[in-house]
């Protein structure tokens, strides 16, 4: 460890958790609110006969009310899963299950694998698929979906566009708007996937104009295991998952009643926070870049220009350092902790599929980091974590 890293650490404490993309920790607010939810109020929802089944229900509909208020949704319009990844399950084969001749779908090829895979099972039920390439590097807006890309993807055939908003990896953020005003034009479905940008950016669904928008808790400091989905009114959606017909026939399955609070409490307290937070994570995000600049050679940013604040996530870096393995890179940091490609798909490591959309070799894909920066970082953390990351390229560089 160099020496002045070796002085920081004696006023952090270490591993420093950069990987916020990945999941983040439970504010300790939003574990306050859960806590009757587990053994004092433990009622189920759907219990309609007694006081612990109607103390469930009435904090199901208030945390949906505070949902739905904060996303410009009404309550109805929210239905809860258990993650995002259920979420994009059920919009994409929900609209699609309800469509009886086959159709045409447009997706991004840098969606996450919860959306990719989804879209790939529905093609092979028949279902035609055009993946749309977003702009390139060495572009200054990396990952950006041109709306024009979208509008020469659309046939007369389409029922479904699925685009997310904030990338998971590189933090590049969609023109859902004007995407929608093109399937709007046209009677088409349209779905974002807004799990990083949820709780991160202003989200508002009657301005984003989409139709399905899906999210969850672990991103923006609240539980693991609860999620949900915006379906605009008058949106049919076939269910996925039958059973007892909670959440309206959509999502059957007992309520998780604490992990519903946390929600709620986590999007307030996100939303409550967004602007001075932003700010914050995205100095710190940009302090960690112009470290590691200047400190490793040949560090290159990946994805859109950190100046474009209306087109990166203020917490999101994603560097590649030539000549060296971004795995071997991470194995070698103990004191570090973020992540090479993307952690949710780490059961396969495979070179980042996004990383290769925007037209990265192999080489510069395999060489790349990302970093989440979020709530709970700060400058020490951030000025150690670059010193290690340093110390470690060039000790890797050196036994090549
Ligand atoms: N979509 C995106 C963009 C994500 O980043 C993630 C989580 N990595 C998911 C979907 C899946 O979310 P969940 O873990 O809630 O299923």
């Amino acid at each position: 460890m160099p020496l002045a890293a070796a002085a920081l650490t004696m006023t952090i404490s270490t591993p420093v958790y950069l990987d916020n993309h990945a999941t983040t920790r439970v504010d300790r607010r939003v574990l306050d609110a859960m806590a009757p939810y587990w053994s004092e109020k433990y009622g189920n929802a759907g219990s309609t006969s007694h006081v612990f089944g109607w103390e469930a229900r009435d904090a199901v509909e208030s945390a949906r009310k505070t949902i739905a208020r904060l996303l410009g949704a009404s309550p109805k319009e929210i239905v809860f899963t258990s993650g995002a990844t259920e979420s994009n399950n059920l919009a994409l084969r929900g609209v699609a299950d309800r469509i009886e001749q086959r159709g045409h779908i447009v997706s991004v090829a840098t969606e996450h694998k919860a959306v990719i895979d989804p879209i790939n099972r529905l093609a092979r039920r028949g279902f035609d698929v055009t993946w749309i390439t977003p702009r390139q590097a060495p572009d200054p807006c990396a990952g950006f979906v041109d709306p024009q890309a979208v509008a020469d993807a659309i046939r007369a055939d389409t029922v479904l566009v699925s685009v997310m908003l904030a990338n998971n990896e590189i933090g590049v953020i969609a023109p859902v708007e004007a995407i929608a005003d093109l399937c709007r034009e046209r009677q088409i479905r349209l779905h974002t996937d807004a799990t990083q940008a949820v709780g991160k950016i202003p989200v508002d669904v009657a301005s984003l104009k989409v139709d399905l928008l899906s999210f969850s808790g672990h991103k923006m400091y609240g539980p693991k295991g609860i999620g949900a989905l915006y379906v605009r009114r008058g949106v049919r959606l076939a269910s996925q998952i039958d059973g007892g017909g909670q959440e309206r026939g959509m999502r059957s399955g007992t309520l998780n009643v604490p992990g519903i609070v946390g929600l709620a409490r986590a999007l307030e307290l996100s939303v409550e926070s967004m602007g001075p937070e932003t700010q914050e994570t995205r100095r710190l995000r940009n302090l960690l870049f112009e470290l590691l600049r200047d400190s490793v050679e040949h560090t290159t940013l990946n994805g859109p220009e950190l100046e474009r604040d209306d087109l990166r996530l203020a917490g999101n870096l994603n560097c590649s350092f030539r000549d060296v393995d971004g795995e071997a890179l991470m194995m070698s940091m103990r004191e570090v902790a973020c992540s090479s490609g993307s952690a949710c798909t780490s059961a396969h490591p495979q070179p980042s599929h996004v990383l290769r959309a925007i037209g990265l070799s192999d080489d510069a894909t395999r060489a790349s980091l990302r970093f989440g920066i979020g709530r709970f970082n700060t400058e020490e953390e951030i000025r150690f974590a670059a010193s290690c990351i340093a110390q470690s390229v060039e000790r890797l560089r050196k036994m090549r």
